[in-house]
């Protein structure tokens, strides 16, 4: 049994617009130990999935479908149950850690009162544990640290502090959204080394990210969504160096890269629909450079690209229903960090 299931997962949004069908069907596991990466543009639902798990949309927000943790449907957990298990079992990490940390108290008394919600440490036993959690992340005279108020952390540190947080409570999983979004490059590898550091054998980390190199970096699988679809599932390196859905390379080929021969960066074409009112068919099909008629009138599955099945793209290219053939190219980087002259197919 998979640590997370998530099943055919809907999170709509009602607001003064419409009715918002961030995600719209998703479907994914993650086991223990395994790091899975979520990407897409923004407002693809890469975050409202996310928040879905946790319990923590909004009030405009409803979900159906089924997510179980460890067996334990949290679509049907009351509030006391999804607090105790968030925070708990599942550690949560979020983009921006000025706003996560409250600036009223020390860092340490912020973290040791996460060790004493979730565990049975208390006292004096949570703050010693505070301070050795602040240790393991990497802050320097954690002691010291610990009494001081999250004004007097850089962002890197306010960032590891919030890591240190999310451990307070043993996590079996890590859901990190954008960790390193807002932080300079240097003081981002150290995150990631971090959470490299971190990532056990049990502990399993869902790391949601815009940034394709991030997770080609951290993560072992990759979830593409699209619209609040997933449209493409595979192992990190056949998604990178053999993406097979259109709207995946045409990612890939955004990314600029040391030692890009191009004049000038290959972008997306369009923007993400409305998703108070999605295109029919295949949601991408305005943006696709492969779009047939059928295209418009079929919603595609998340079909297997091969015989193993593990490479899957929600492309009707897969169900035998577009008559042309997928013959996009995608540079890949090699081994040194440059672009290697592409890759058809
Ligand atoms: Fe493009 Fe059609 Fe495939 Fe959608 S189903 S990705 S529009 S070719």
């Amino acid at each position: 049994m998979a640590l997370l299931e998530v099943e055919d997962l809907v999170v709509r949004f009602y607001t003064e617009g419409g009715v918002v069908r961030a995600v719209d069907g998703l479907s994914y596991t993650l086991d223990r130990g395994e790091r899975l990466g979520v990407v897409g543009e923004s407002g693809a639902g890469k975050t409202a999935a996310a928040l879905a798990v946790l319990g923590l949309l909004d009030e405009s927000g409803r979900i159906e479908g089924e997510i179980r943790f460890d067996g334990e449907s949290l679509t049907a957990a009351d509030d006391d149950r999804l607090q105790a298990i968030r925070g708990g079992r599942i550690g949560t990490v979020f983009q921006d850690p000025e706003a996560a940390l409250n600036p009223v108290y020390t860092v340490g008394e912020q973290i040791a009162e996460a060790v004493r919600t979730h565990t049975d440490r208390d006292g004096a036993a949570a703050n010693d544990r505070a301070v050795a959690l602040l240790d393991r992340v990497g802050i320097p005279d954690p002691a010291t640290r610990a009494d001081q108020y999250p004004h007097e952390f850089s962002g890197g540190m306010a960032q590891r502090a919030l890591v240190a947080m999310a451990l307070a409570g043993d996590p079996d999983l890590l859901i990190a959204d954008e960790p390193t979004t807002g932080l300079d490059v240097t003081v981002q590898a150290q995150l990631l080394e971090l959470l490299d550091d971190l990532a056990t054998a049990d502990l399993a980390v869902q790391l949601v990210s815009h940034d394709l190199g991030v997770v080609a970096e951290f993560c072992d699988r990759v979830l593409v969504l699209y619209a609040g679809q997933a449209v493409e599932r595979a192992p990190v390196d056949d998604l990178f160096y053999e993406p097979k859905h259109p709207y995946t390379a045409g990612l890939l080929r955004s990314v600029p890269r040391i030692g890009d021969s191009r004049d000038r960066l290959s972008a997306l074409s369009g923007t993400t629909p409305d998703l108070s009112a999605p295109p029919p068919g295949c949601r991408f099909h305005p943006r696709c450079p492969y779009a047939e008629d059928a295209c418009t009138k079929h919603d595609p599955p998340l079909a297997a690209t091969d015989d193993s099945g593990v490479h899957r793209a929600a492309c009707l290219a897969y169900t035998g229903d577009l008559s042309g053939e997928l013959t996009f190219s995608v540079d890949v980087v090699d081994d040194d960090g440059g672009a290697d002259g592409g890759d058809s197919r």
